[in-house]
């Protein structure tokens, strides 16, 4: 049975619990609305740990003023139910007074990796995702915390978090899942009309045309930005923000593809803003 909670105390008194017995504990944190992608963190979170929490909680120090906090969706009792077929533990579903003093000063910033990509139009975001991820990581103390390569900008950032604070967790990153015809799942895909849904798959066709570009043996990052240009250009419906290969260590671009990098766009659908990306590595 799933338990729902909402204050850290009764979270901290489930954890100490389970640390008494011996179990292992993951962390799945999620803003809710929960589809496939987030199904295959809490699945793997259940499998590689006794005990999973899954948080869900629209985060307000991530979204920046002109942005949709407040229209974000939000469906708690489907989430719950979600996670109880998955098989986890605990939802933890806190108010955002719950989470935030009014009179908080502490800020966590990861120097450099925050103000590429996403960070350029979202400058505040991901000090706010770090700010969030390490409350909940200092609340549930986990062994294991799970994130999709879905946000793969986030997945290098709290990494490099985890590591720069030594927070001793094992942070795991999840491939990304997908709908039948290529666009990766997000609870922001339920803002796009029909005919917007249908032009969303130009996302993850031009980074397959990216991919092949580099798997030809090419290794010029502005050959590859140009193929996945060229395709998101053939869809009218399609504004790009950004086209990029960066480094997965400093997150800057490359000028030629040596070491592993993340080939990463962002590009509005009508109001929508979606992302996807890929990872390559030509030595491997
Ligand atoms: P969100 O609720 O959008 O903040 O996402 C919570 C976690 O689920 C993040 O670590 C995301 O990267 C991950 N996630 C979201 N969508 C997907 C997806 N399609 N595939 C894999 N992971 C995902």
């Amino acid at each position: 049975m799933t338990q729902v909670v909402t204050t850290i105390d009764e979270v901290r008194a489930l954890v100490r619990t389970w640390r008494a017995q011996g179990d292992t504990v993951g962390l799945v944190p999620t803003m809710g609305y929960l589809h496939e992608g987030h199904a295959s963190l809490i699945t793997r979170s259940v499998a590689e740990n006794a005990r999973t929490v899954v948080s869900v909680f629209v985060n307000p120090t991530q979204f920046g003023p002109n942005e949709d906090l407040e229209s974000y969706p939000r469906d708690l009792e489907r989430d719950v139910a979600l996670v109880e077929k998955c098989g986890a533990d605990v939802v933890f579903h806190p108010t955002p007074e719950e989470m935030y003093f009014p009179d908080r000063c502490t800020t966590v910033h990861v120097e450099g990796l925050g103000k590429e990509l996403c960070g350029k139009s979202r400058p505040i975001h991901f000090d706010g995702v770090c700010l969030v991820v390490s409350k909940l990581l200092n609340i549930t103390t986990p062994d294991r915390a799970y994130f999709g390569q879905k946000d793969a900008q986030q997945l290098l950032i709290v990494r490099r978090m985890v590591r720069d604070l030594s927070m001793g967790v094992q942070v795991v990153g999840c491939p990304i899942v997908r709908e039948e015809d290529g666009l990766a799942k997000s609870s922001r895909n339920t803002y796009l009309s029909a005919e917007e849904r249908a032009a969303a798959v130009v996302l993850s066709k031009s980074l397959a045309a990216g991919r092949a570009v580099l798997e030809g043996g090419e290794r010029s990052a502005a050959a590859v930005c140009d193929a996945v240009r060229a395709v998101l250009a053939s869809e009218p419906l399609a504004a790009p923000e950004y086209v990029e290969v960066v480094s997965t260590d400093t997150v800057t671009p490359v000028e030629r593809v040596e070491g592993e990098v993340l080939c990463a766009i962002a590009v509005r659908i009508g109001n929508t803003r979606l992302i996807d990306n890929f990872f390559y590595n030509p030595n491997e």
